[in-house]
């Protein structure tokens, strides 16, 4: 029989509903599989008792021909999100031993629909990050390496693990935030499909903040089915996050197949950046092909704000988190200081040892953005530049019903490439933070390799709630593409 790994998430569950394999023997191989990829260090935390615990209870629900629609299906989950009883340190020394009394609302949703937990995977710090270096666990290793090259290349980040996890077959699926692209730039450097659906679809109750206005759950999967079964399960109203939207969710892998004919595909001039590979020039231009050919209407436009996306999101995105951090005090949970006089000093030595640099970079520049007498002229005016953003996309979507654009300016680049300079990494997210800045879904396919080898994605934006159209696009990307690449097994 064929390792339950390689089936993709659809398969696998179609599998267990015809009882043609149980949900321990999925788990099982998975836990084999995490257990000899520790190379990749894609894993925090493995929860292996409870998986098959799980899996068990599973197996007797299908037994019983019951069950929800993740039914035994092994997932891992970004350390980001508060799993009941079960460590969640958001990468950061500072929530050392920190198990949360509560479940998140999406990682909740998956239970509810009989999926299993493998575990907690590893990723950039608060998320701040686009190359998983900022861990206080150290670098995930992408399963991906250039041909005839064996040096370390990111997975991108900051869902990093979650990315690699996905690619090496750790997981059936796995679930991620963005933030400013933290789902679509490691998909796209890992050869899988991310989605991050419109702000306000998933609940972000339990989701430990980075920046609110912009936060986001979204599957990292091997396909756009996969992908859309996982947001139909996550997805919802939730009292508890005012912010979530009270809209029904429509079943998204029903949207998959139908056709793209007539579709208005908008290409922005301005997402070709200077010093982009001529390989993503040429795969932005065979993707435009293929929606051709599958019919499309293809439809110049211009989205001039584009250029001050990054300069706001770096004002925005800090000044959220420098407000959202400021509860790691030691007090209540977490990593407290040993050596402090008084109060005061017990907090500032806790949150100089708990923090890594980029943390605190964040919140220097997030404080110092909200600061009396900066104020007006850094965090007001990004708030407007944001709205005009937002304001150049409704025009845009007016003419068009999706946005095809490249998913990020490069492949995978090596361990220690960009750590060098702040500037160099933030532009990793220069074409995925606007759909962030804009509440927009937007999703990572996986559509071609570079001369080395490596995978490169294409992004498709959707207006606000239009995820169905997104799916159709993704689809129709995903059939053009024939993308069936997959790493060599190198790490086990
Ligand atoms: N790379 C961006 C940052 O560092 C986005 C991160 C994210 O989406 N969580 O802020």
């Amino acid at each position: 029989m064929t390792n339950p790994a390689d089936l993709t998430l659809a398969e696998l569950r179609d599998a267990l509903k015809d009882k043609k394999l149980s949900a321990l023997e999925a788990t099982d191989a998975y836990l084999a599989r995490i257990e000899k990829a520790g190379k990749l260090n894609a894993f925090i935390t493995v929860t292996a008792d409870r998986a098959r615990d799980a899996a068990r209870a599973c197996d007797a629900r299908l037994a019983k021909g019951e069950g929800g629609p993740l039914e035994g299906v092994p997932l891992g989950v970004k350390d980001l999100f508060c799993t009941e009883g079960v460590l969640t340190t958001a990468a950061s020394h500072i929530l050392d031993g920190f198990k949360p009394p509560y479940e998140s609302m999406v990682s909740g949703n998956l239970w509810r629909d009989g999926a299993v937990m493998l575990g907690k995977l590893n990723m950039d710090e608060f998320a701040m990050g686009s190359s998983n270096e900022t861990s206080f666990y150290g670098p995930v290793i992408n399963p991906w390496r250039r041909a005839g090259d064996e040096a370390a290349l990111t997975p991108g980040g900051s869902s990093g693990g979650s990315s690699a996890a996905t690619a090496a077959r750790l997981c059936a699926a796995t679930i991620g935030t963005d933030t400013g692209g933290s789902i679509r730039q490691p998909a796209a450097l890992t050869g899988t499909v991310g989605v991050k659906p419109t702000y306000g679809r998933c609940s972000r109750w339990g989701i430990v903040a980075f920046a609110s206005s912009l936060d986001q759950a979204g599957p990292i999967a091997r396909t756009s089915r996969d992908a859309a079964v996982m947001l139909r399960s996550m997805a919802g109203h939730d009292p508890k996050d005012s912010t979530s939207v009270d809209r029904p969710v429509p079943d998204y892998e029903a949207a998959l197949g139908r056709s793209v004919k007539g579709l208005r595909i908008g290409v922005p001039k301005e997402y070709r950046v200077d010093g982009m590979p001529a390989e993503i020039e040429t795969l932005w231009a065979d993707g435009v092909q293929w929606m051709k050919d599958a019919g499309c209407e293809i439809v110049d436009i211009s989205l001039p704000m584009t250029k001050y996306a990054l300069p706001v999101y770096y004002i925005v995105a800090p000044a959220e988190a420098s407000s959202n951090l400021a509860r790691y005090d030691g007090v209540k949970y977490g990593h407290r200081a040993k050596e402090f006089d008084d109060i005061l000093s017990m907090y500032e030595n806790t949150r100089a040892e708990g923090f890594g640099d980029e943390v605190k970079r964040r919140i220097l520049i997030g404080t110092y953005v909200l600061s009396a007498g900066y104020y007006d002229a850094y965090y007001l005016r990004a708030q407007k530049v944001r709205k005009k953003i937002f304001d150049e996309f409704a025009g845009a979507f007016e003419k068009v019903d999706l946005i095809l654009t490249p998913s990020a300016p490069s492949a995978a680049f090596a361990l220690g490439e960009k750590t060098a300079d702040p500037v160099q990494m933030y532009l990793n997210d220069v074409f995925t933070v606007t759909g962030n800045l804009a509440g927009l879904p937007g999703a990572s396919v996986p559509a071609g390799l570079d001369a080395q080898g490596l995978p490169l994605g294409l992004q498709l934006l959707a207006k606000p709630f239009d995820e169905e159209i997104l799916f159709k696009g993704m689809y129709a990307l995903e059939q053009a593409a024939g993308f069936t690449a997959r790493p060599d097994e190198w790490w086990g």
